[in-house]
């Protein structure tokens, strides 16, 4: 019987983040205070005498936030993975859950105490032996970690053991997804039908240290140097590094990073390559919102519409040149006014391409899961939720060594 999959969600915690990460994670009214909180926040104690005054002050995005924390800081992979899976209980036990691991040793030069990724994936893999037939990690991967055939091995291992079905990337914390270190592993991934998920919207985990020490080069050239798109994406590399606007602040980094044409050099070189973009491009690109490189010039399109340009393109027959694009509604499912806009898309040629994930824990800034899942619901109608639940998730799992109809992992 098919079976209900959160295509997109996190379980690691604070011990695998750099002492840095919240400054990311927190809203930027608390940007000065990022190390304080974090700090406070980390001690039980202090997390239960400031929800006792937010509550008697019905301070509810307060609330949230420390909800957030709360459960970031749990002690470990498993605790936070049961209380995500807790929300789903309305549908039985038999609901998937892919967990995104998240190499983050590489995000600035500063020296941090968390536990690097080999730890975060030895905890993971410990989870995976308790709950092998619900809980499906990708391996994050950082072309500056290893690369190429050493790379592609290191992931291979851990998909061939099946203890991790699919591969993460996240570049905005400092690498291009058309970096050279990275095209053993596409080939692989290709061949395989190894899914792989990349973050996609103008926001979100970025390199936080300066700017020139990821994006020295106005001109990388990356594993298909002779792509035609390569001339708009150093054209838009120039236009950022000139802007002090945008020069300035590493958060910036994460629109030329993550762009998605930036995917197009790789696509051409691997077209069958599994690719989902999470998020849709952002709710706020799906509503159209005020953007501040779009504003500057810098870059004028809009991502959501990007995503569906790429996943759409066809060749001269009329045939996909990408049939295995993909793109999943996490965290962008939060808003109410997406969905007016999504129900036509899954209703349209896109919607077996287009996956049920919320992103959590990242999401309880928002919602609590239960909260966000009746929504998406609620949203878009049980029978449209099970068809991209169930069978556009199986097929983007699907791989030659996973065969998601197979009722044991
Ligand atoms: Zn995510």
């Amino acid at each position: 019987m098919a079976r209900i999959t959160n295509i997109h969600s996190h379980v690691f915690t604070g011990g695998c983040a750099p002492d840095y990460f919240f400054k990311m994670v927190l809203p930027s009214w608390a940007d000065r205070w990022a190390d304080e909180i974090k700090f406070f926040l980390e001690k039980p104690w202090m997390r239960r005498i400031i929800k006792a005054m937010a509550s008697r002050r019905g301070h509810s995005q307060l609330l949230r936030y420390l909800q957030f924390i709360e459960v970031g800081t749990q002690s470990t992979q498993e605790e936070v993975f049961v209380s995500m899976r807790n929300a789903y209980a309305v549908f039985g036990p038999e609901v998937r859950f892919v967990a995104l691991t998240l190499n983050m040793d590489h995000m600035d030069v500063q020296a941090s105490n968390h536990a690097r990724i080999e730890t975060q994936l030895a905890e993971v893999e410990r989870v995976r032996t308790h709950y092998p037939d619900v809980f499906f990690p990708f391996v994050g991967v950082d072309p500056r970690h290893l690369s190429g055939v050493a790379l592609r091995d290191w992931v291979k291992e851990k998909v061939e053991r099946r203890m991790f079905f699919g591969i993460k990337i996240y570049p905005s914390i400092g690498f291009f997804p058309f970096d050279a270190g990275l095209d053993e592993l596409y080939k692989w991934a290709e061949a395989e039908q190894v899914p792989v998920m990349t973050h996609c919207t103008r926001s979100g985990t970025f390199y936080t240290g300066a700017m020139d020490q990821v994006l020295a080069d106005p001109r990388p050239s990356g594993l298909n140097p002779m792509a035609p798109e390569m001339v708009d994406i150093h054209a838009r590399i120039t236009a950022f590094k000139n802007n002090p606007f945008s020069w300035k602040d590493s958060k910036y980094g994460c629109n030329i990073f993550l762009h998605p044409q930036n995917y197009e050099p790789v696509l051409r070189k691997y077209p069958k390559l599994k690719l989902c973009f999470a998020h849709f491009g952002g709710d706020d690109e799906m509503l159209n919102e005020k953007q501040p490189l779009r504003d500057k010039g810098i870059d004028p399109t809009n991502w959501h519409n990007e995503v569906k340009r790429i996943m759409s393109t066809t060749n001269a027959q009329g045939d996909l040149l990408y049939p295995n694009t993909y793109t999943d509604i996490s965290y962008t499912l939060f808003r109410d006014k997406i969905y007016p806009l999504l129900l036509p898309l899954i209703d349209g040629p896109l919607g077996d391409r287009i996956l049920f994930g919320t992103d959590f824990f990242m999401t309880l800034r928002e919602d609590p899961e239960a909260a966000l899942l009746k929504r998406c619901i609620d949203g878009m109608t049980m029978e449209r939720f099970r068809r991209i639940a169930m069978n556009n998730n199986d097929n983007f799992l699907r791989s030659s060594r996973y065969d998601p109809a197979s009722p044991i992992a």
